[in-house]
């Protein structure tokens, strides 16, 4: 139980420890968009699998979409509108697929980068059909590119970095291509109107792509903010039941010897004793006192009195293991064990192992007879009923280890 007591205070100072790093966090770490390396792999993971959970219908609903574009293909590029129609179903099918089936919990560090790398294949594919198409309608393409921008904006919301990668590429592949197309004349008023329309749109999608990356940045700083937040929550919750164990640890520990208190033996044997009324099971105490203890501490002072009573505590330690079983410090040099389940006659023989345990120690003492420490047992059990009184139990056990030290100490007697 001292054991226990230090391990969890040294628990609770790491704890503390990682509450103030996190708070520190919360005060400027989040700016730059990076936490610690091991922090940011925790909020990585956070993220990518918050977005299984949230992107996958809209990511399906996008797909479906960009396929369902393709009856358009039908009316901008009557000729190539088949080849079209293959290409739009490959990359939507195979966004299906991974959406769906490699969307998991297993490879969730690439969840996010997965779907940004499928947007941007969608993109490219809308500026490829701009280039591809001969037919004069081939710039309505462009149109194309405002739902997917928009697109992109709502799924990668919180993740700036994939908005600024994907949105970037497609537009330099869309300024590519419409600076070195030369698009097929239709009528020379319209054919006027995209000459000007050509710069007016690429411009404005660069103040929206702008405007996106700036979104995306507060909203990514929000949702670090939010982890941080959740993080301190949930280690101060854990720093609460910790403290809670080690409150109760503290009140029902001895502190000098880590056995139970008085008061804690006291109520284990109580709730004990009801249960044995209950289930109608020989319930058993062992009642154990150091021979000779005051003319120990004289002789050796009260230093080396506390050695030995932690010593012989240690080794009584290990005869309460089974669930129920208690061993308390009951006054200054005595113990109490409790043996729910127990019958005298078993009780007998572990007393008597206690004995020659402790006996076996050969802890020296100038003024017992034997030259060794000892302890004096005494030993009381029964089935109670319910009107029996619990004390009773308790000092027919003082009584024999009265009787033991009498017929001469080092002795058990039940
Ligand atoms: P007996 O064999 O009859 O039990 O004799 P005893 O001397 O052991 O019994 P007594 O009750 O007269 O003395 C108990 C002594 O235990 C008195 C006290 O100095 C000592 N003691 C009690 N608690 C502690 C403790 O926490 N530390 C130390 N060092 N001594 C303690
Ligand atoms: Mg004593
Ligand atoms: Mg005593």
């Amino acid at each position: 139980m001292v054991l226990k007591a230090q391990f969890l205070s040294d628990e609770l100072v790491e704890l503390e420890q990682q509450i103030n790093r996190y708070e520190g966090l919360l005060s400027s770490g989040y700016k730059k968009l990076k936490f610690p390396n091991d922090i940011e792999k925790d909020y990585d993971n956070k993220s990518n699998s918050l977005f299984i959970d949230s992107s996958r219908s809209i990511l399906s609903f996008g797909v479906l979409l960009y396929l369902f574009f393709g009856f358009v293909d039908y009316a901008l590029a009557e000729e190539q509108a088949g080849t079209l129609w293959i290409i739009r179903m490959v990359i939507a099918g195979a966004m299906l697929l991974t959406i769906n089936l490699v969307f998991n919990r297993r490879l969730v560090h690439w969840v996010i980068k997965f779907a940004s790398f499928g947007m941007v294949v969608i993109g490219l594919s809308i500026v490829g059909f701009m280039a591809l198409v001969d037919e004069p309608y081939a710039y309505a393409y462009h149109l194309g590119l405002i739902p997917w921008q928009v697109f992109v904006l709502v799924v990668l919301r919180t993740n700036l970095r994939a908005i600024a990668i994907n949105s970037i590429i497609v537009y330099i592949a869309y300024i590519l291509v419409s600076v070195t197309k030369d698009f097929l004349p239709y009528h020379p008023e319209v054919d006027e109107l995209v000459i000007i329309m050509h710069p007016l749109f690429t411009v404005f999608w660069g103040v929206l792509i702008l405007m996106g990356i700036y979104l995306g940045y507060e909203l990514e700083k929000t949702s670090r903010i939010a982890f941080v937040k959740n993080r301190l929550l949930s280690l101060d919750a854990q720093r609460l039941t910790l403290l809670g164990e080690e409150l109760h640890l503290l009140s029902t520990t001895d502190s000098l010897t880590g056995l139970a208190n008085r008061r804690h033996l006291e109520n284990c044997f109580d709730s004990e004793w009801r249960r044995a009324i209950r289930t109608q099971d020989s319930i058993a105490l062992i009642m154990i006192d150091i021979d000779h203890f005051k003319k120990y501490n004289d002789l050796y002072g009260h230093q080396a009195g506390d050695d030995c009573l932690r010593q012989v505590c240690d080794s009584l330690k290990e005869y309460a293991q089974r669930s129920g079983e208690l061993i308390g410090r009951y006054g200054g040099e005595e113990f109490v064990v409790l043996l729910p389940r127990m019958t005298l006659v078993r009780a007998q023989v572990l007393a008597e192992s206690m004995c020659s345990r402790i006996a076996g120690l050969n802890i020296e003492h100038g003024e017992s007879m034997d030259n060794k420490v000892t302890i004096s047992i005494g030993i009381a059990a029964m089935v109670p009923s319910i009107k029996d009184d619990p004390a009773n139990l308790l000092r027919i056990a003082d009584r024999c280890l009265y009787r033991a030290k009498a017929d001469g100490r080092n002795r058990v007697v039940s």
